[in-house]
């Protein structure tokens, strides 16, 4: 089973997209197997994180602007090395465990959706897959 979802995103941001998986899992039927969250952008990626203290999304993007910041040197034309460098850094995908068609996510874990060249309208791909 496949779900594409499509996201309007601010200029650089976090969205949590767990309830979007957790409900492709839901009308998957699927009860035990694994679910994919893929992202299809270069400048964009998907991560597992805290998904309580919003604080903790706030020091990351901070950290990653501060480790990845633009820089005069960067050659690429369309001038935005900074959000690939981010977006390779988080990685494209995130693989979660399903289990009695339900995530097997920690209390605190959310799946995020990360921007680093918006505003755009983007999309993510869940593809769930039984064992
Ligand atoms: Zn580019």
């Amino acid at each position: 089973m496949i779900y594409t979802h499509s996201i309007k995103t601010d200029h650089e941001n976090f969205y949590n997209i767990t309830s979007y998986v957790r409900q492709d899992v839901i009308k998957s039927g699927v009860q035990s197997g694994i679910a994919v969250v893929y992202c299809p952008h270069t400048t964009a990626g998907i991560t597992i994180n805290e998904n309580a203290d919003p604080d903790v999304v706030t020091d990351l993007l901070y950290a990653l602007d501060k480790t990845y910041p633009d820089r005069r040197e960067f050659r690429h034309a369309e001038g935005n090395s900074s959000a690939h460098l981010k977006a390779s850094c988080i990685g494209s995908s995130a693989t979660v465990i399903v289990e009695n068609n339900n995530l097997v996510l920690g209390t605190w874990q959310g799946i995020y959706f990360t921007e680093f060249d918006g505003p755009r309208t983007r999309s993510f791909v869940v593809k769930i897959v039984k064992d």
